[in-house]
Order: C-alpha cells, then sequence, then structure tokens
C-alpha cells in the first residue's frame, strides 16, 4: 500500500453552477478554476432548465453578481457562481457601467450599443478616453454564505472599431501597454488579462478554502 493520496474524481455531490447558458463562460470558468485547483465540477445554467432567469435590480455589479449567484444556489441546492461586467468610461463618470448591455436600449444589441458610445464620445481627445472593463465574481452557498471579488481591464478607446474576435465593446478597448484592441486578441491572450479572469481568480481562494 502506498501513502499517496488517491486522485480525487468529483461525483455528482461535488457540483458547483454557474448562472450562464453561455457553453463559452462555463468553458472559460473550468479552464480558470482548474488552474488554482479547485476540483468542483462546474456545469451551466442550463443544467436546470426549471430555473428561470434573474432580475439585475442591483445598481453595482457587485450587488448583480450576488443577486444572480443567491438565487441560484436557493434554487439548485449547490454552491453556485455568478459574474456582472460591464465597461466603465471615465469621461462618462463610469458609465455605461451595469448598463452596458442595453446602452442603446435594445438589450444584447452590440453593434448598436457600441455605436451609441462612439458617438458619445465624438471630439474627445485621446488623453480623455480612459475606460476599463469591469467584472465582479460572486459564490453563493445555499446556506447564504457568500463571497465577491473584483477584476479590471484598464485601457482607452479608439475612435474606429479594429478587430474580429471577442464581443460587445472589445473592438473599441485597447487594453493598457497593448496596441491592439480585444478584439484583435486571441481568446487565450484575452483571458489572461480580462476582468473576469481577475475577479474569478481572485474569488478562487474563497473557492477553496468553502468547498475545496
Ligand atoms: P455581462 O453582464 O457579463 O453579460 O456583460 C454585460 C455587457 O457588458 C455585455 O453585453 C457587453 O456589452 C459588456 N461587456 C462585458 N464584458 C465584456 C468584454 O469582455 N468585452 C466586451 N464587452 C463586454
Amino acid at each position: 500500500m502506498s501513502d499517496t493520496p488517491r486522485p480525487h474524481t468529483p461525483g455528482p455531490g461535488d457540483r458547483l453552477v454557474l448562472a450562464t447558458r453561455n457553453a463559452h463562460k462555463v468553458a472559460e470558468l473550468r479552464a480558470i478554476l482548474g488552474e488554482v485547483g479547485v476540483r468542483r465540477e462546474l456545469v451551466g445554467a442550463d443544467a436546470f432548465p426549471e430555473v428561470g432567469e434573474v432580475a439585475e435590480t442591483g445598481v453595482t455589479f457587485e450587488e448583480n453578481a450576488l443577486l444572480k449567484a443567491h438565487a441560484l444556489a436557493r434554487a439548485t441546492g449547490l454552491p453556485a457562481l455568478a459574474d456582472d461586467s460591464g465597461l466603465c468610461v471615465d469621461v462618462l463618470g463610469g458609465a455605461p457601467g451595469i448598463l452596458s448591455a442595453r446602452w442603446s436600449g435594445r438589450h444584447g444589441d452590440d453593434r448598436a450599443n457600441l455605436e451609441l458610445l462612439l458617438a458619445q464620445l465624438d471630439g474627445i481627445p485621446d488623453e480623455h478616453r480612459g475606460a476599463h472593463f469591469a467584472c465582479a465574481a460572486a459564490l453563493a452557498l445555499p446556506d447564504g454564505t457568500e463571497r465577491v471579488a473584483t477584476g479590471r481591464l484598464p485601457g482607452t478607446l479608439r475612435r474606429v472599431p479594429a478587430g474580429e474576435g471577442g464581443f460587445g465593446y472589445d473592438p473599441i478597448l485597447q487594453p493598457e501597454g497593448e496596441t491592439r484592441t480585444c478584439a484583435e486578441l486571441s481568446p487565450a491572450e484575452k483571458n489572461a488579462i480580462s476582468h473576469r479572469g481577475r475577479a474569478f481568480r481572485a474569488l478562487a481562494p474563497h473557492l477553496r478554502d468553502l468547498i475545496g
């Protein structure tokens, strides 16, 4: 008999659920959790089709991420993760912020949102085009325990969109120290520096402590 601990194989009781129906986000977070040694099996919210969407009634990224995580933990009886994110523009006092997905009035119309923002920033000189992507990542347990962490990706806003990758405002945000926009980075390059990656990496020690 050897004393070497046997590798842990996650079972159904070890699941952790992420408040998204986007398979890409689930895969991205699985990679981050693997990096930091969280061994729970991560599943997306579409594993629970009976659980409805949560109204994002908070006024901060943290509040909205916590609302979504608590609702999912209550509904599934599993530890739940959620995130909320957006673009914060310095000269607009942090807007669009939590309204990023519906800035143009049409929820999820990335093109219209980006075009409205560019029009609003028309004539703003380069030195005042600072902005950052922000993300809050939340963990909620069925007993009500909660943890939240944040991450940022600072940069400047271009006048003309560039790049085909990514989504949302990626074609106009040029990260600090980069010559390309987020939409010109590979997915791996963006994940390595993204607000979402930073927020979940900051949350990971709490995950390890609370649920292993
Ligand atoms: P969500 O709440 O994380 O789905 O993001 C809200 C909105 O913020 C999205 O619809 C995008 O407009 C914007 N956003 C958040 N993260 C990113 C990003 O990484 N790139 C570009 N836009 C983003």
